[in-house]
């Protein structure tokens, strides 16, 4: 068993306190027109600080792997992890899911572990493709496996709610490392199994 340390990834940011940040959430909506004596808006500075702390507050996790169990070359597939994570360039939410398949050496991940990765690396401000690859990268550092192959598709709200308006879109992003990246036959059994398996 290991103990999760994100050394690829950026430290969380230093606690602030947040009656500081409220205050300056006061001042966004006020200098936005809102007016903040209304009794409706009184508590809202401060619902908002908390909200946005903990959308970009990483979970932590104790990542729990074994020895392996799996045949040599079999590919270990965990599909449909949802999550949620934040726009770094307009701090408003994307959504959506991840299929994380890899190739176990000697190690292999408690299957609920492989969501806790997704979420322990979407839980901050991000960018899709910087995410996708910061997963596949954890994967790499803590199981050293023969290949890793992240799937990510999201709505990103600051495109489909606002600007242009493109509701319904979504964005695909892939990380290969190792095999799934190098072999033509173990990245095509991903991308099937991950796209089309029921
Ligand atoms: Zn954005």
């Amino acid at each position: 068993m290991s103990v999760s340390t994100m050394t690829s990834l950026p430290a969380a940011p230093a606690p602030a306190p947040l009656d500081e940040a409220a205050d300056l959430a006061a001042r966004l909506l006020a200098a936005l027109g809102f007016d903040l004596t209304s009794s409706e808006l009184a508590a809202t500075p401060g619902r908002m600080v908390r909200a946005l702390k903990e959308m970009t507050t990483p979970p932590t996790f104790t990542a729990t792997d074994f020895e392996t169990t799996a045949e040599p070359g079999q590919l270990v597939l965990v599909r449909d992890i949802r999550f949620v994570s934040m726009c770094e360039h307009h701090v408003l939410p994307f959504t959506g899911i991840a299929h994380i398949g890899y190739v176990p050496r000697k190690r292999i991940l408690g299957l609920s572990k492989v969501a806790r990765v997704v979420h322990h690396c979407a839980r901050r401000l991000q960018v899709q493709e910087r995410l996708t690859g910061q997963i596949a990268d954890w994967m790499v550092e803590h199981l050293d496996p023969a290949g890793v192959a992240v799937l990510l598709s999201a709505e990103h709200t600051c495109m489909t709610l606002r600007g242009v308006g493109a509701t319904g879109s979504r964005t695909t992003t892939s990380s290969l490392r190792g095999v799934l990246l190098d072999d033509p036959a173990a990245r095509a059994e991903f991308m099937s199994l991950a796209v089309s398996a029921p």
